[in-house]
């Protein structure tokens, strides 16, 4: 539950637990609802910006005093709802509890296919996997032998864009924040190379190190000071995805860009995107991304916690890099 909205850098205390008694049945008002046990539970980092009052701009604050709302996979309990039915395992937008009453029902998904994990319904085949494809195939328009750059990269959304990247045919290269992930992106995702942003200084030196010829797209996850670097070392008619800004969701001063001069004349093509807006791509990404899954294509890596208990560290841990790919609490197992 959120305790009050966050006016300085989130901690763990912003969230209290709580328990509360409640009947397992949809109440009888509420018409097309359905109850749901929750499974796993998903911490993005846009969560962040609606824990603060009128921040966010990635959909409506929480509110105080009552759960966080969040992306899960769940399995029904009770439904009003004609589309879902008892035993069904759904995704999508529920709230960080043990159950819940979704009323709302148009984020929620069925699981079609249970051959893989579970837990992959809040990444690489959920919201954040729709967020690699839809943002490095419909906003990049990437063609072989271009030269990609990724920050957060080994994150949930970043590996994935990574892989997706070098199956394009191109050169990428991934920054992360420890000496770890930057061997994950070298040795289990495929980068061609990576760094270790923290120990670069000059992002602006480090980029022309890692690009002497520039960069054609780059997919930024960070914002911020990485950004403007970045801006400095595209290619003519680069693209840029500007899929998320985490550097910037927990600081009271939002970072100014100071090369954005550089979008003009190197006719760049930066473009902003939410991924809900692309949900009518779901069918085509899910085929997609689970042929590559099942042909051993491609590879995912998870940072479970255990226990509703743990979500509020998981979620803060975001923040400074303690999750090491994708970040999932896991509330039940079945
Ligand atoms: P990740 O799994 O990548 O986790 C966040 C990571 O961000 C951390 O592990 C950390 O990695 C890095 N990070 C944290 N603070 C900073 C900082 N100050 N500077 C640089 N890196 C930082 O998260 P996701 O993959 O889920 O999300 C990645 C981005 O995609 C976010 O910006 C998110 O908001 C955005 N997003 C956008 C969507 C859309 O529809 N546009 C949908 C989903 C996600 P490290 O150790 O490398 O620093």
């Amino acid at each position: 539950i959120l305790r009050d909205y966050v006016k300085a850098s989130a901690k763990e205390s912003d969230m209290i637990l709580k328990t509360s008694t409640i009947t397992l049945k949809v109440p009888q008002d509420c018409n097309g609802a359905v109850l749901v046990k929750n499974l796993y539970l998903s911490c993005d980092p846009y969560m962040r910006t609606r824990m603060s009052f009128l921040q966010g701009s990635y959909g409506d604050s929480f509110t105080p005093a009552l759960p966080l709302q969040g992306y899960g996979v769940a399995r029904v309990l009770d439904s009003s709802h004609p589309n879902f039915k008892k035993g069904d395992l759904v995704w999508g937008m529920t709230a960080w509890e043990e159950y819940t009453i979704i009323t709302s029902t148009e984020r929620l998904f069925k699981v079609q296919h249970m051959d893989v994990p579970l837990s992959y319904y809040t990444g690489i085949l959920g919201m954040p996997g729709a967020t690699a494809y839809v943002g490095f195939y419909e906003i990049c328009s990437p063609k072989q032998g271009e030269t990609v750059f990724i920050s957060a990269a080994s994150g949930a959304v970043g590996q994935l864009v990574g892989q997706f990247a070098k199956l394009s045919g191109c050169y990428v290269v991934g920054s992360a924040g420890s000496k770890h992930k930057v061997d994950l992106l070298k040795n289990k995702f495929g980068f061609d190379d990576a760094f270790n942003y923290k120990e670069e200084p000059d992002f602006n030196a480090a980029l022309k190190r890692y690009f002497p010829n520039g960069i054609d797209i780059y997919f930024d996850n960070v914002g911020g000071k990485m950004l403007d670097a970045v801006l400095l070392n595209m290619r003519l008619h680069g693209r840029i995805s500007a899929c998320g800004m985490i550097s910037q969701y927990d600081v009271q001063e939002l970072e100014g860009v100071k090369n954005l001069f550089n979008v003009v004349t190197k006719r760049i093509r930066m473009e902003g995107f939410l991924v809900p807006d692309y949900y009518h791509l779901y069918p085509k990404f899910l085929d997609t991304v689970l042929t590559l899954i099942k042909e051993g294509k491609i590879t995912y890596l998870e940072d479970i916690a255990e226990g509703l208990e743990s979500a509020p560290s998981a979620l803060i841990g975001l923040f400074s890099g303690r999750n090491i790919g994708k970040q999932v609490v896991v509330v039940s197992r079945e």
